[in-house]
């Protein structure tokens, strides 16, 4: 195989997005998946653009601020992508400094506290992207097999498997990197969900720090998507009736829209964690993986950024 034939392992949003700047810089590229695409855990999200659970700070703002541009640029536009604008405010119980990726996104506001839910009295709010996952996925898979990718179900059980043959391997297993790559730093952030029907609140609304976390209140464009949990080390794929209960009991303090719901749907997904967001390459003899594992919570928010990211660590190998 040539150097311009690329081997992805994965096809949530990170594989499927680096595919397609891989396709873009003319590379060819065939993608290996234990589940695809609607089977993945970035089908479970919601997804918003917002830098929650990732690190480390300077890389994810960088790659979220990429990511946030590349949206505008190439995606909003489409009406098939699922994209679109969304007011997005995260609201705290207590006064806090300045966000940590403000210089990810073009302006945010502090609004005050008569404008915030009862119990709050700090809060960020910037205009974001709403990416609406039964939707944007579609619309990324297709894209990513127009650019002339190729991908087939498959599960890895040894790296060597992909090693042989292929000279480049870029690993987007998520979780699965545990066991793939014997990375113990990765871990399941699990998150329950429940999509209700739409009732004309347009908003996204967060409370990730104060006394009612973890609740995010997400209107896509066919559902409402209330959150949550955040459950570390919870490997868990079952619905949890009381993680039902307290997300139901929740979305109520931070607005009264949600008082009666009409609860179409629960999901439970796990994020695949990690203290930092692996994005380097290893060498395997004359063979080279480069690593896009360990987005957290923030996946779709950093998927352009870090797909970026790669691709320029491939180029170098060139
Ligand atoms: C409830 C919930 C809400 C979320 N909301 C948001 C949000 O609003 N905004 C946001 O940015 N992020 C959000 N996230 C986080 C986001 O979903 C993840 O960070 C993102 O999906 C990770 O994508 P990935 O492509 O890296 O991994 P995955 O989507 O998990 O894809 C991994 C791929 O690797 C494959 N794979 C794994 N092991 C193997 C193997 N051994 N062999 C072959 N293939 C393998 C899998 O089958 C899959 O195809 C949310 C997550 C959850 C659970």
């Amino acid at each position: 195989m040539s150097d311009k034939h690329i081997l992805i392992l994965g096809a949530g949003v990170s594989g499927l997005s680096t595919g397609v700047l891989l396709l873009k810089e003319g590379f060819n590229v065939h993608i290996w998946a234990k589940d695809l695409p609607p089977n993945t855990t970035s089908n479970i999200a919601a997804a918003f653009w917002y830098p929650y659970l990732c690190n480390p700070k300077d890389k994810a703002t960088e790659w979220s601020g990429f990511t946030l541009r590349y949206l505008k640029q190439n995606a909003l536009n489409d009406p098939n992508s699922g994209c679109i604008t969304r007011s997005v405010t995260e609201v705290f119980d207590k006064k806090v400094g300045e966000p940590w990726w403000a210089n990810a996104v073009e302006s945010y506001s502090r609004p005050t506290q008569d404008k915030l839910p009862d119990g709050y009295i700090d809060a960020y709010q910037t205009e974001a992207i709403l990416m609406d996952t039964t939707i944007y996925m579609d619309w990324l898979l297709s894209l990513y097999k127009q650019l002339g990718g190729t991908l087939e179900q498959k599960e890895l059980k040894s790296v060597d498997e992909a090693l042989a043959g292929n000279p480049i391997v870029i690993n987007c297993t998520g979780l699965g990197s545990r066991e793939l790559f014997n990375d113990e730093r990765v871990y399941p952030v699990r998150g329950q969900v429940v999509l209700v029907k739409p009732n004309g609140f347009e908003e996204v609304i967060a409370d990730d720090e104060g006394h009612n976390n973890l609740t995010v209140i997400i209107p896509r464009l066919n559902d409402i998507v209330l959150g949550g949990t955040a459950q570390p080390n919870n490997w868990s794929l079952e619905i949890d009736p009381k993680d039902t209960e307290d997300i139901l009991r929740k979305a109520k303090l931070l607005s009264s829209a949600f008082n009666e719901v009409d609860v179409i749907g629960q999901k439970v997904g796990l994020r695949p964690a990690r203290d930092e967001v692996r994005l380097e390459l290893e060498k395997f003899g004359d063979k080279t993986v480069v690593h896009n594992y360990g987005h957290g919570g923030a996946g779709y928010t950093l998927s352009w950024g870090c797909a970026n990211n790669v691709v320029q660590l491939v180029k170098e190998l060139q």
